[in-house]
């Protein structure tokens, strides 16, 4: 009898033991929170089965998508609603505003209902119907405008700041300068560094905005200097010029290529011909850059193999951390982001019509990773 009651006790305490250890990963799934903004954050860290199989490392993906608002840009709103908020310029009932055809517009429009606010977005004419359908139905007041160059005063990064400047109590939230952006991800890469104890070897991702490379790198290598950190940068952006060379286009380049525009790529959200004030404080040690190919492939790839089911980003940013296993050597840890998932990509990354009328039908079967360059 001593020996089964010292049994069952020593069982009791070693369930209870893992379900802390579960509910200090992921507080807000096993315990209360207050409001919609402490549903944000504290995402779990996915360990990519097969990728990390094929590169000998540890590849793990943040699994950004299981923010509320489904994409990484939740992070962003709660923050820049906060700081507005702290700093008196928005109080209840005021408004805040932003230019984005992106996944922040969706986080705004939400945070700003639980702040008590209103929000109102600015959108190219040419992006998605579903995206303004989505964008009222979560209480915006949408504005759509033709495509035009950002210089010109009706780009709609423009009208949203104009917006802002008509009424008394509004704020644009101005995602690419506004430093709140960076200080949201600062977190993101505290919770990268407990959630795997320090032992983080390198960390990749694209950049939009900068904010996400700026705040993961700038805590990261606060814990550890020796972080690598690199930049997936797709086609059409001069990131990668930027990190390698130091500069962004030369002049020459920049009058044969055009400016960034949606025909360079398929990827969503990455991608930039200027240095924004969130991306010159990332603090990056190499970059390499991805094929549209390879971002295809590689969605279709963690779909056949693991079940993961991401957007255009999150594809290329998986690229991102094959290349940089690769180049660190096998048996180390890399960390990328998951920023959202492919439900909102379904009428173009994620639709292999589109694919196939755009000659980037996903062609590959199997574990291999041979379509990684
Ligand atoms: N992925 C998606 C889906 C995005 O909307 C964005 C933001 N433009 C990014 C990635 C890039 O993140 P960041 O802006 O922090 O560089």
């Amino acid at each position: 009898w001593i020996a089964l009651l010292v049994l069952s006790t020593t069982c009791l305490v070693a369930s209870l033991g893992l379900y802390n250890a579960f509910r200090r990963k992921r507080p807000h799934q096993a315990g209360t929170v207050q409001g919609l903004c402490g549903l944000i954050g504290n995402t779990p860290l996915v360990k990519i089965m097969s990728l990390s199989e094929q590169t000998g490392c540890e590849i793990y993906g943040k699994a950004e998508m299981l923010n509320p608002g489904g994409s990484v840009k939740d992070r962003v709103a709660c923050q820049i609603m906060q700081e507005a908020f702290a700093s008196g310029r928005l109080k209840t009932g005021g408004l805040i505003t932003e230019g984005t055809a992106g996944s922040t517009g969706i986080s705004l429009a939400m945070v700003a209902k639980a702040y008590g606010c209103r929000c109102f977005i600015a959108l190219p004419d040419d992006a998605a119907a579903e995206k303004a359908r989505l964008l009222e139905a979560l209480g915006a007041e949408v504005q759509r405008v033709r495509p035009v160059s950002i210089t010109h005063p009706d780009h709609f990064v423009n009208v949203a700041r104009r917006r802002a400047a008509a009424e008394d109590c509004a704020v644009f939230s101005d995602q690419f300068e506004n430093l709140a952006n960076h200080r949201a991800h600062l977190q993101t890469g505290r919770e990268i560094w407990q959630q795997l104890a320090g032992k983080v070897d390198g960390f990749i991702c694209g950049a939009g905005t900068g904010g996400t490379i700026a705040g993961v790198s700038g805590s990261l290598k606060q814990h550890n200097p020796r972080v690598h950190v690199a930049l997936i940068d797709p086609p059409g952006s001069s990131l990668y010029n930027k990190v390698t060379r130091g500069v962004m286009f030369t002049r020459q380049e920049a009058e044969g290529k055009r400016l960034r525009n949606p025909f360079d790529t398929i990827t969503e959200g990455i991608g930039i011909n200027r240095e924004t004030s969130n991306f010159k404080l990332a603090q990056i040690d190499s970059a390499f850059q991805g094929t549209d190919r390879e971002a295809v492939e590689m969605a279709a790839y963690l779909m056949r193999n693991d079940g993961l089911f991401v957007g255009s980003s999150a594809a290329m940013n998986c690229v991102g951390a094959v290349k940089l296993a690769r180049s660190l050597g096998p048996g180390k840890v890399v960390v990328t982001i998951l920023c959202d998932g492919g439900q909102r990509h379904l009428s173009k990354f994620q639709n292999p019509d589109y694919l196939q009328n755009h000659s980037l039908a996903a062609q590959h079967q199997g574990q291999q990773l041979d379509f990684v360059m």
